[in-house]
Parts: C-alpha cells; sequence; structure tokens
C-alpha cells in the first residue's frame, strides 16, 4: 500500500438472513426491520458494508435516499400482500403456503418487462441462444452467468427477477461460445453490453475469459461494460486484490483498438462524491475507457431537479460523461417508484436547464420500450390541446430511429403504453410504437 492509498476492504454483502444484525448496528426501529424481512420475502435484498457505512445516512432513515434505493421499503408491495406475508411467515406450518404466494406475487410483478424474455432472446439454428438479447440490429446484450449478482441491490432493479434463484427467470450464459457463435452469423453487430447483474462483480481471471475472446473478433469495435461497481463498491478498482489486474484487462481492449466504454449506473450525486467513488473513476479513466452514466428517475430516491442537476455536475468533474436519464419501467415494485412523464420532463428540463454545456451530453427522459428507446422531448400547447413531443431514439427497425411523434398530453401518464397517439402519427410509427417490430435474426 503506497502513502494516501486507502486501506483494503474485504468484500461482505448482507442480506434479508443478516437484517438483525443490521438494525443492531444502525439502530433501525422494528416495525422498518419487520417490513424489510417481509418485503424481501418476494423481491431481492442485498447490500455490503460500504454502502451500510459510506453511503446511507441513518439519521435520516427511513426517508435518506440511499436507504430507499438498497432497503425495501413499506408500500412496494400491497397492503393486503404484506398482510399476507405477515400472516404465513408467522406460522412455520404455513412455509409451503408462503412459498406459493411469494411466487404468485412476484408473477404478478411483471418479471420481465418491454418484452426481453418474447422478443430479444435470439435463435441460432431454431434454438434460444441462452444469455443474449439482441433488440437492436447492431448491439447484443450478453449476460455472463457469473456476473448475474451485483454488489447491492436497487430496491427498483428492472432485472430483479435475475436474483431470486428462479432459472426459469433468469438470463444467463455460461460461457462465451454461444456468442461468439451468434456474432460469427451476424456481422452486423459491432456492439456487445456485457451486463448482469454486474460483470465486475467476477473476479479479474473470470472476466478475462468472457471478453479476450472478444477481441478475436474483428466485427465487434465496442464492448461496453454495464455496472453499478463504482457506486456500490469502488474498492472493484482500487484496493481490491485483483482491482489492478481489472485495469491492465481494460487497457488490453483499448490497445485492441475497440472502444471500451464502462456504462456506470449513478441513482443519486452522494455515489460519485466519495473519495473512493472518484478515485476508482480516475483510475478507470486513465485505461483509455470512456465512463458513461445512466439512472433512471425515480420517486423516493432522485426526483427532483437539484438532485439530477448535482448528479450531472459531479459526472462531469469526475470526467464521466452524463449520457441517460431513464423513466422506470413497469416492473417489480413500479406503483411505488414510478413518476408521471409529466413531471419527469419537467425535472430533466429543470435540471438541464443550468448545466454547463459538457455535460448537456446527457438525454432523457427516455423510456426503454418495447419499440426502442423513446425520448419525451417536452410538451407543446396548441388550439386542439397540449401534446407530449415524443422522438425514437433507439428502435428494433432502424427505419424509425430520429422519427418525432406525438400523443395527448396527460399528468399521470407513466409508460408509453399509457398514452393515447396523435391520430396523425404515421402508420409504420404507430405500428412500432405500439406493437414493437424485431430486427432481422431476432426472436418474436
Ligand atoms: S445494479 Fe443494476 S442490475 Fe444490479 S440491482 Fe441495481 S439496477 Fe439491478
Amino acid at each position: 500500500m503506497t502513502a494516501g492509498q486507502p486501506a483494503p476492504t474485504r468484500f461482505r454483502a448482507y442480506g434479508p438472513r443478516h437484517i438483525d444484525e443490521i438494525a443492531a448496528r444502525h439502530g433501525l426501529p422494528d416495525d422498518i426491520r419487520e417490513t424489510v424481512r417481509r418485503i424481501s420475502l418476494v423481491l431481492p435484498f442485498r447490500v455490503n458494508s460500504y454502502v451500510l457505512d459510506e453511503l446511507i445516512d441513518w439519521a435520516d432513515v427511513p426517508g435518506d435516499p440511499m436507504f430507499q434505493l438498497t432497503f425495501p421499503q413499506r408500500g412496494m408491495l400491497s397492503a393486503d400482500d404484506e398482510e399476507r406475508l405477515a400472516k404465513l411467515s408467522a406460522d412455520p406450518a404455513d412455509r409451503l403456503l408462503l412459498r406459493e404466494a411469494v411466487q404468485e406475487i412476484r408473477a404478478r410483478l411483471n418479471p420481465h418487462p418491454s418484452g426481453q424474455q418474447e422478443l430479444n432472446v435470439p435463435t441460432q439454428d431454431g434454438a434460444r441462444v441462452p444469455g443474449l438479447q439482441h433488440k437492436y440490429r447492431e448491439t447484443v446484450l450478453y449476460f455472463p452467468g457469473q456476473g448475474q449478482t451485483c454488489h447491492a441491490y436497487c430496491t427498483y432493479c428492472f432485472r430483479w427477477a435475475q436474483f431470486i434463484g428462479d432459472a426459469d427467470l433468469r438470463f444467463a450464459a455460461p460461457d462465451p461460445g454461444g456468442l461468439l457463435g451468434y456474432l460469427g452469423a451476424h456481422p452486423e453487430i459491432h456492439d456487445v453490453l456485457v451486463t448482469g447483474g454486474d460483470p465486475m462483480v467476477m473476479s479479474t481471471d473470470r472476466l478475462r475469459g468472457h471478453l479476450e475472446p472478444l477481441l478475436d473478433v474483428e466485427t465487434v469495435r465496442t464492448i461496453r461494460i454495464g455496472t453499478k461497481s463504482v457506486a456500490y463498491w469502488p474498492q472493484r478498482y482500487v484496493t481490491d486484490p485483483d482491482a489492478d489486474d481489472a485495469l491492465r484487462l481494460f487497457e488490453r481492449v483499448v490497445a485492441s483498438g475497440r472502444q471500451l466504454a464502462v456504462m456506470a449506473h449513478f441513482s443519486h450525486p452522494r455515489e460519485v462524491e466519495t473519495d473512493l467513488a472518484r478515485r476508482a473513476l480516475a483510475r478507470i479513466r486513465a485505461t483509455g475507457a470512456v465512463v458513461y452514466c445512466q439512472a433512471p428517475l425515480i420517486a423516493h430516491v432522485n426526483d427532483d431537479a437539484r438532485t439530477w442537476n448535482a448528479l450531472w455536475r459531479a459526472e462531469l468533474a469526475a470526467g464521466a460523461v452524463p449520457y441517460y436519464l431513464f423513466v422506470e419501467r413497469d416492473t417489480g415494485p413500479y406503483d411505488y417508484f414510478k413518476v408521471p412523464l409529466a413531471r419527469a420532463a419537467e425535472i430533466f428540463a429543470d435540471a438541464y436547464r443550468t448545466l454547463p454545456g459538457l455535460a448537456r451530453t446527457v438525454r432523457g427522459p427516455v423510456m426503454s420500450a418495447t419499440p426502442g428507446k423513446v425520448v419525451v422531448d417536452g410538451v407543446e400547447d396548441t388550439p386542439d390541446g397540449s401534446y407530449f413531443r415524443l422522438r425514437m431514439l433507439q428502435a428494433r427497425d432502424p427505419l424509425l430511429v430520429g422519427r418525432p411523434f406525438r400523443a395527448r398530453y396527460s399528468a399521470t401518464a407513466a409508460w408509453l403504453d399509457d398514452l393515447e397517439l396523435d391520430p396523425a402519427t404515421p402508420a409504420d410509427l404507430a405500428a412500432a410504437v405500439r406493437a414493437g417490430t424485431a430486427p432481422e435474426g431476432t426472436a418474436r
């Protein structure tokens, strides 16, 4: 360890089994502890020592945004479901009924939104390729099997079904073989997004086993790594035993002539502002990787313009690129976290207005929906009433990219499906928005 270098900390995860320990250490009131215990029967719960000790302001619990981000909360399930779980978990004889209730509640929470299972899993030689999603022509998503956890879990995670131990609901590739075969048959794919879960939970040796074979595929020009590790465990790049090896691996990808993009998930400025996070970002950038930042807009966590303005400024100050503000997807405890599109557009505009020019790389609010990424560009008032101005930022069908359209203004609509399209919308666009269209080679 050199002077000024933080001391290494061993990663330790805490889950539902440790709730009493956490409660005792941080003075969590009994009712909140019981809520966490109950809700985490249905939804995944995982934190670690860094989240507990450095990110959560325990004096402000339960309102603290980092507590809301990582701990299950009252209101995430309906009162009836909570009561049912409380009753069934009180009696060990009801174990089987409890398990059935948990399954039934999970199934109601739309575990795979936006057609991920039905539309995005590609086929080759008539069989589905496990651990891949192919939604946009040039980009494939790759889910390495050993990277399907995270250093902590976000309560709003749209991939929560990855973490509940149900193999049927899980995207996971045992090794890169299927991906390599698929890339061979699809030279139009230039961009591989390695995602999860969080691929950076893997040891560097494992990660190398997934990344290095991609360097032999001439058609792959960009490798993206989707990760929240800088927010939840920045030690991964600073003090972990294989932190330096991970950075050497990043350098190797860059030296191969590929663009390496670290798609960093930051939900709140506090995650970027710790000394460790800033060091991690500096070390990642020194490898030649570019850090792009994105997160959804979430009630109770970051639903105000000041928070986003501070977040984007902190990202810029750390040399990272503000990239996307997403709209929360219709899955899991959606009603608890959702923010209406009208309010999201207002927050985005207010936060954007006073940004320095270099931070205006950010786009939003964006719905990553079945047909593609749809941005809400604002609201327009016309003699015929008010409309949302919308645009396809990305689409399954490349011909639709960039096309603007409108939908009737609604103060409560929170997702594309809630909107009434302007009848003047061109038929091809309207059909795609309503149904989604798939690129060649993609399962429907
Ligand atoms: S880091 Fe990403 S994948 Fe992991 S729990 Fe959070 S949102 Fe989900």
